[in-house]
């Protein structure tokens, strides 16, 4: 099989790449490619000037800022996106809370959510998961109980990545506690800054802050943030945790991962064990790649197609088995710490373990590997 690009597409990849490496600041794409830590504001300043020329929501309806590409198009405008260095805009607007609002949410809803989100004037966070409603999302005990206009929301989400930074956070809650778990749930847009809302952290294997637990108690929420219909929210929460999967799929990182690992691998290239090591994965990756393209070319109506449970699946094994070979190229030189003041061991070397500890998540959230295994043997398999 030869797989080509006809010339309208290698010309738009080529105005693409040279957006990206023009127009986003060479400092953030440094970083990134560097494997830096990446701010909050340099993602606002990238996701901004993507926005300010029309690529920052590419899949969104025209009408709210989307281009109407072929899948190809966007495949190739991620690809060449992650090449570059550029941080992607933030998954939580753009590929989570922003499609739902263009395609459940009221005229009034949208116009006033969503150019703000495709802008990240308004940082959104995901309120999801709760303790004991991660997989089994439907047992969520958050509740949101009428008050005149108002709902009031008492509860706990927890792992909200991001969340220290969040202005506002889509949330699933309990508003029928007597129907059917999945029939009793809603969806309510919430400020932040509302009184008897906090931010707690959690720290991480490798140290980090990225996740958080966020607390309602008695969380006045204006009647007017609900999303859609009432007990609809199981509805827009698949709609979403599908667009999430395909999301988290990092085959284009992967990728970058990958070549960054080869590069710097030095003289370890001449051991035969590390070239077939870095040979095999990348072998894996092609495989994946192909898998990629077959899904975007069979999404159809925003629906992902099942073979998206593949990409998170093997997507974050990849991620995971890159993340472990660039401890291994560190040897020794991975143990000393990011923070060591004037060491010489440089830098990627020192973050080689906490990267590898921190990817240990990447089998978890987006639904965690052994559920996408369900669903491939379900809905792929038929078994
Ligand atoms: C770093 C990180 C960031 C996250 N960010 C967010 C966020 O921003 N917002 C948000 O809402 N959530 C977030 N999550 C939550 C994430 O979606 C959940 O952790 C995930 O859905 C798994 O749920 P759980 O942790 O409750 O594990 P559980 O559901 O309790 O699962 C525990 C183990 O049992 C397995 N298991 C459970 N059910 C089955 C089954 N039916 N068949 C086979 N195996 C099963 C699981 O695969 C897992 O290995 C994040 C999680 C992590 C780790």
């Amino acid at each position: 099989m030869r797989l080509e690009l006809s010339t309208e597409d290698r010309a738009f990849r080529q105005e693409m790449a040279e957006f990206f490496t023009t127009e986003v600041p060479a400092s953030i794409r440094t970083a990134v490619l560097e494997g830096q830590e990446i701010s909050p504001d340099m993602i606002r300043e990238s996701q901004r000037a993507l926005n300010a020329a029309g690529l920052a929501v590419p899949h969104w309806p025209t009408e709210w800022g989307g281009r109407d590409w072929t899948d190809l198009q966007r495949h190739l405008w991620h690809e060449e996106m992650v090449r570059a260095g550029v941080p992607a805009p933030l998954p939580f607007n753009t590929s989570m809370i922003g499609p739902v609002l263009a395609q459940f949410a009221s005229q009034e809803m949208k116009e006033r959510f969503l150019p703000a989100t495709a802008n990240l004037d308004i940082w959104w966070s995901q309120g999801f998961s709760e303790p004991d409603a991660g997989s089994d999302l439907a047992g969520l005990r958050t509740t949101a109980v009428r008050d005149g206009e108002d709902w009031i929301v008492n509860g706990q989400k927890t792992w909200t990545t991001l969340g220290q930074y969040g202005d506002w956070i889509f949330t699933l809650v309990r508003t029928d506690p007597d129907a059917k778990k999945q029939l009793g749930i809603s969806m309510l847009l919430i400020d932040m800054t509302s009184p008897g809302l906090e931010v707690r952290p959690i720290e991480l294997i490798d140290g980090g802050h990225e996740v958080n637990e966020v607390w309602f108690t008695d969380v006045r929420v204006p009647g007017e943030n609900l999303v859609g219909e009432v007990n609809q929210g199981w509805t827009m929460a698949k709609f979403l945790l599908g667009n999430e999967r395909v999301g988290v799929a990092p085959v284009a990182m992967v990728k970058r991962m990958l070549a960054r690992a080869k590069a710097l691998a030095g003289d370890q290239l001449a051991d035969p064990l590390t070239r077939a090591r870095i040979a095999e994965l990348e072998n894996e990756l092609l495989a994946l790649e192909l898998t990629a393209l077959r899904v975007v070319a069979h999404s159809a109506g925003g629906a992902p197609h099942p073979a998206s449970s593949v990409l998170k699946l093997r997507g974050t094994e990849l991620q995971q088995a890159v993340s472990e070979l660039m401890v291994d190229l560190a040897g020794p030189a991975s143990l000393v710490p990011t923070a060591a003041e004037g060491s010489d061991v440089p830098l990627w070397a020192r973050r080689a373990a906490p990267v590898y500890l921190n990817y240990r998540k990447a089998s978890i959230y987006g639904g965690s590997n052994e559920i996408q295994r369900q669903i491939i043997a379900r809905t792929i398999l038929g078994l």
